[in-house]
C-alpha cells in the first residue's frame, strides 16, 4: 500500500554498498589466489585428453583414460602402472 516504505529501505542501502565494494575486491583477489594455486598445483583434468583426473592412493592426480599422472605446471610427472590396458 505504501511505496514510500520501500524508498526508505533503498535509501539506507548505499551505506552498506560501501562495504560491498571492498567485499568485491576481496573476492577478486581471492579468485586470483585460486588461479595462482591452480598454476602451482596439479590440474583437475588431463592435459592430453581432457579427462577429469582422479586421485590415486598416494594422492597423485592421474588420468583414468591414459594413466598419466599430472603435477604442477601442469606437467606430466609420471604414469600409473596399474591400468587395465
Ligand atoms: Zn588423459
Amino acid at each position: 500500500m505504501s511505496p514510500a516504505g520501500d524508498e526508505v529501505g533503498a535509501a539506507e542501502s548505499p551505506a552498506a554498498s560501501g562495504g560491498s565494494w571492498y567485499g568485491l575486491v576481496d573476492i577478486a583477489s581471492e579468485a586470483v589466489q585460486k588461479f595462482e594455486d591452480q598454476q602451482t598445483r596439479a590440474p583437475v583434468a588431463c592435459q592430453d585428453c581432457g579427462e577429469p583426473l582422479r586421485t590415486g592412493p598416494n594422492g597423485e592426480n592421474y588420468c583414468p583414460f591414459d594413466g598419466s599422472i599430472w603435477g604442477p605446471g601442469p606437467r606430466r610427472i609420471g604414469q600409473i602402472s596399474n591400468t587395465h590396458n
